[in-house]
């Protein structure tokens, strides 16, 4: 799969109508799609078992997308070959009234992948250049001096912070991609009414989120303006095709695999001292009477 169509280029000007919500590339359906899917889950193990045992690189994966655009089912998907030792899914809600209390990248920073493992965001830091940004209330409810609300360039900065927060993070060994899931506002509906007339999706439903729906202009505005403004070769963005989720869940599982590939992943090479104390070990446990 040509995942580089995926990818939003450094310093490139972005329009989202350029990126098709229904592409599927060479695939007709699910079943062709399934066999590619299952190979790269079973890459990606094999990839993060020497991550986790080399132990110097880390993996940051965030999605963002609009609700219903299927963010939780493919991290249950792409991730379910994958060491959960080795892997952490953290799911950033409105701010609690101590994250309130901290810098807006505070409780992202401390929810980080240690070295060696992946770390997934189900949302992220960028709700705050997002909802924040269409809902002009909650930036003024922050506990932020009155200057920088009233700051015009508030969101230029941000990107800023934001960019300069990834590109520390590359030059420590943590790898940062970022999944836009692009779903269109008409198959959004189509799952919505899903999960009224399905008992078993009711759960899943929430009022809020058809109030959300009618922000759909705005949003897709600071989408492209997040983007564009923060997608670097350190930690770039891919804008992933969400309604077909049989083929977002295999986009996303390529590009994982590709970024897994180019680093430079290799098993710990065993010190000369070590050998001697593994021959040592084999000895003691060969002579152990039964
Ligand atoms: P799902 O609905 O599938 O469970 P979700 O990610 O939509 O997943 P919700 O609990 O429905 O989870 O929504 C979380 C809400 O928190 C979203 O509306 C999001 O915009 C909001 N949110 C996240 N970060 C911030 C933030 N920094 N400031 C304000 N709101 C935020
Ligand atoms: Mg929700």
């Amino acid at each position: 799969m040509d995942i580089e169509r995926f990818l939003v280029k450094e310093g490139k000007k972005l329009d989202l109508r350029d990126h098709p919500t229904d592409h599927s590339g060479d695939y007709s359906d699910k079943d062709a799609a399934a066999k590619d899917l299952t190979a790269n889950i079973e890459r990606m193990s094999e990839l993060q078992d020497i991550l986790y045992a080399q132990d110097v690189y880390s993996l940051l994966v965030v999605f963002q997308a609009m609700d219903a655009a299927g963010k939780d089912g493919v991290i249950k998907h792409v991730m379910s070959g994958v060491n959960p030792q080795g892997v952490s899914v953290v799911s950033f809600k409105v701010p609690s009234a101590e994250e309130m209390d901290h810098d807006y990248l505070w409780r992202c920073q401390r929810s980080l992948p240690e070295r060696g493992r992946i770390g997934i965001f189900n949302r992220s830091h960028y709700e705050e250049v997002l909802v924040v940004r269409v809902h002009k209330g909650i930036l003024q409810a922050q506990q932020l001096p009155s200057e920088i609300k009233a700051d015009n360039d508030i969101w230029e900065k941000r990107f800023k912070h934001i960019r300069d927060w990834e590109s520390h993070l590359y030059e420590n060994g943590t790898r940062v991609i970022k999944f836009f899931l692009n779903v269109s506002r008409n198959e959004q509906k189509k799952r919505f009414l899903e999960r009224i007339s399905e008992p078993e999706k009711n759960w899943k439903f929430s009022m809020g989120d058809v109030k959300e729906r009618t922000y759909w202009t705005d949003y897709m505005k600071a989408y492209a303006e997040a983007i564009e403004s923060t997608s670097t070769k350190e930690a770039p963005w891919y804008i992933i095709p969400a309604d077909k989720k049989w083929f977002t869940r295999l986009a996303v599982s390529e590009v994982i695999v590709k970024t897994l590939e180019a680093l430079d992943l290799k098993y710990p090479v065993l010190s000369e001292e070590r050998k001697a104390e593994l021959v040592q070990a084999r000895t003691l446990l060969e002579a152990e009477s039964e």
